[in-house]
């Protein structure tokens, strides 16, 4: 996998499990939806009351799970964990419901997978903290209505948009994550390094900071990367030499791009000349499937005007020339 995907794997999971941050006053950037959701959880605990249920949206490793476990230990409770993909029947999901204690917090990563009876099913749970279980089949099947104790469900997804509205509007309020600015992900870094007992230089946080796309999973991950090179060819202490010597091997450049990024742009100004090109013949000059250029490299490139889709394919931009070091045709190409 690569080093500067955004998303993870279970083993990895393990390692960032240690460097989860527990409480709000510790979850670093994101200030609008800290504030929202301080507000929202400290009205209902003054209340005594259960919250509104709380729906996170956001890309992939910018703290949705953080900050569900976050909103459990703050309330006091505890946090059931579950998602869109793992719930295939909603007989599933039903009993996932019918488990929960009074005030618990219902973590749904993924949401937007949920097949469309179990979100039926989590509509009425929400509302009226109700599951109907029916009970035999075709014309003699009958409903009964089984009362859950008030939860909380917290739902988490990468495209907000792809939501029915039904079930949009369940939630009282919606987190949207936004990717980090540089000096949160270097505030990040020395949190994560301060946990890991690593001692880092101030610019080589900020170093690692640059290079991480706006994501604290891959600000952590990238850590531990140049931890790996300090010690094993530094002296263990991390300066901006020793990141930037280990970003290299890494081959993930100033700007966070890996091999595939650069090899994609490279592909589009020198082979196609900047474009447009369609994606099919872009991806087949790189050696990928056009699916893993589309998913993988060009989002990133996108946001960073590194290319531009255009009706008739992608282009590279004045940006793209420019991060290459190469100098576009004089016929204006692009
Ligand atoms: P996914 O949707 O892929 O599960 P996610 O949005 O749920 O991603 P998390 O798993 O919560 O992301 O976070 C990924 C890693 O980044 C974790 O190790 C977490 O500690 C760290 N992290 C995320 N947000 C913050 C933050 N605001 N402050 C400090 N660390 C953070």
């Amino acid at each position: 996998d690569r080093i500067v995907s955004a998303n993870s794997d279970d083993i990895e999971r393990a390692a960032e499990a240690a460097l989860r941050p527990r409480r709000l006053e510790e979850f670093v950037g994101q200030p609008v939806v800290r504030d929202q959701l301080s507000l929202v959880l400290h009205a209902a605990m003054n209340r005594g009351a259960t919250p509104d249920h709380v729906l996170l949206s956001g890309p992939p490793g910018l703290g949705k799970t953080t900050l569900a476990m976050i909103i459990a230990a703050e309330l006091g409770t505890s946090l059931r964990v579950t998602s869109g993909p793992a719930i295939q029947h909603a007989g599933d999901l039903a009993a996932v419901l019918s488990s929960l204690t009074e005030g618990e917090v219902l973590f749904i990563d993924e949401i937007h997978r949920l097949a469309r009876p179990a979100e039926e099913l989590l509509y009425v749970a929400m509302e009226d903290f109700r599951v109907d279980i029916v009970v035999g089949k075709g014309a003699g099947a009958s409903a009964i209505p089984l009362s859950l104790p008030r939860f909380t469900a917290v739902g988490a997804t990468t495209r907000a948009g792809l939501l029915p509205a039904p079930l949009r509007d369940r939630f009282g309020f919606t987190g949207h994550l936004e990717f980090y600015d540089a000096q949160d992900l270097e505030r990040v870094i020395l949190r994560s390094a301060r946990l890991l007992n690593i001692t880092i230089d101030q610019d080589a946080a900020a170093e690692i900071a640059s290079r991480s796309r706006g994501t604290p999973r891959i600000a952590n991950r990238l850590l531990r990367r140049v931890r790996d090179w300090a010690d094993v060819r530094g002296s263990g202490h991390m300066d901006l030499a020793a990141a930037r010597a280990a970003l290299a091997v890494y081959e993930v450049d100033e700007l966070g791009l890996d091999r595939l990024d650069r090899a994609v742009l490279h592909a589009l100004c020198t082979r196609f000349r900047g474009g447009p090109v369609g994606l099919s013949t872009l991806a087949v000059s790189v050696g990928e499937e056009p699916e893993t250029v589309e998913t993988v490299a060009e989002p990133f490139l996108v946001r960073e005007g590194l290319m531009a889709r255009s009706p008739r394919g992608r282009v590279a931009t004045a940006a793209t020339w420019q991060h290459l070091g190469l100098v576009p045709p004089a016929d204006g190409a692009t």
